[in-house]
């Protein structure tokens, strides 16, 4: 059987949001759900030891840093339907694939908070340029994020086989969290290996250099 979530779309237009544009409601039960989002402390733990230092400590805190830095998020049509969200530094935007629009899925709801973090991590910086450390740094965030909301509401991601949760937040948790990292160091090679291993505001780590000059046998050391 098909599991059917509907989402609530209870939205407050109030403080923040008064005088500018009315928010999508999609969008704006995403930033509500990112609001709420911790991290357990052995992911955190796990994630720093692999290399990656993630921009933010939780939900919070981006969504603070959205708000507090007028960066406006919204769907908009990104170049390919593979491209789930994308940071754009000249319009201090978040762009999320129109293609999610009006979902009534609850889990692509969730998949567009999560990836609504991680742009938020690349914003961060306020530059539009990107490394192998910075994504890995971004990517921490969502596989982070995926783990406490999969946990809180177990199977919610089970049921929906849209791109941003097979190719993306699924697939990014599943291939970060696991023993074998062959899997992350394949994809983040073939998304991201045209790109520096590091850059002065994220130098490399080692694992961000393994997976620039192709060393497949890195292991965290403890
Ligand atoms: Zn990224």
């Amino acid at each position: 059987m098909v599991r059917v979530n509907s989402i609530k779309f209870s939205v407050n237009f109030k403080g923040n949001n008064q005088g500018k544009q009315i928010q999508d409601p999609v969008i704006a039960a995403a930033l509500e759900e990112m609001k709420q989002i911790k991290f357990a402390n052995d992911d955190v733990r796990y994630v720093k030891k692999m290399g990656a230092r993630p921009p933010f400590k939780n939900g919070r805190q981006a969504y603070d840093f959205i708000k507090d830095n007028d960066i406006k998020v919204k769907f908009a049509k990104l170049p390919s339907d593979d491209i789930h969200a994308q940071w754009d530094v000249a319009n201090k935007t978040i762009k999320i694939n129109e293609q999610y629009r009006g979902t009534k899925s609850k889990a692509i709801v969730l998949a567009i908070a999560e990836s609504t973090l991680h742009e938020a991590g690349h914003a961060k910086d306020l530059d539009g340029a990107s490394s192998i450390q910075e994504e890995i740094n971004c990517l921490s965030l969502n596989s982070m994020a995926h783990r406490t909301l999969n946990a809180k509401d177990p199977g919610i991601f089970e049921t929906n086989d849209a791109k941003i949760l097979k190719n993306g937040v699924n697939l990014y948790s599943d291939i970060y969290f696991n023993k074998d990292l062959s899997g992350l160091m394949d994809k983040v090679k073939r998304s991201y290996g045209h790109l520096p291993a590091g850059d002065y505001k994220h130098p490399a780590s080692n694992f961000a250099s393994a997976i620039k000059n192709d060393e497949p046998n890195f292991v965290i050391s403890a």
